[in-house]
């Protein structure tokens, strides 16, 4: 039963970080992942539970909706570069980690200021629905 649980953890840990830009609700995830053999929804809900505990997966509210949006979160690595996340589609967008660096800089020097990187993420609108926006 345990190793059971341990694989379907690895398999829906996997499916995010290979989707790290995108975010999925868990019936999203169980369709997307369908014929992957993956154990009933409740043992995927709890194993979410977990990931996002552990901080490997980060969870978010899906506009006015109560959806639960998850999306892979990198742990460790994501404490090394600022996020951005857009409020209309609300994925989020980790930035190359030199990136970061530079522009916490800048307002070290400018401001005397420390941004905590960790906590940080810069809130706008993704590319694609900026675009979304343009049509008429
Ligand atoms: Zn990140
Ligand atoms: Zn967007």
């Amino acid at each position: 039963m345990a190793t059971y649980n341990t694989s379907a953890r690895k398999r829906i840990l996997s499916f995010l970080k290979e989707h790290a830009q995108d975010q999925y609700t868990i019936e999203e995830i169980i369709q997307k992942m369908d014929g992957e053999h993956l154990p009933g929804k409740s043992t995927v809900y709890r194993q979410m539970d977990r990931l996002v505990r552990d901080g490997l997966v980060r969870r978010a509210v899906q506009g006015e909706s109560r959806h639960f949006l998850y999306q892979f979160s990198g742990g460790e690595e994501c404490e090394t570069h600022l996020h951005l996340r857009c409020t209309d589609c609300g994925r989020l967008f980790h930035m190359e980690e030199e990136e970061s660096r530079e522009i916490l800089q800048q307002i070290r020097s400018l401001r005397n200021f420390s941004v905590d990187q960790e906590k940080t993420v810069l809130l706008g609108r993704c590319d694609r629905c900026a675009k979304e926006k343009m049509k008429p």
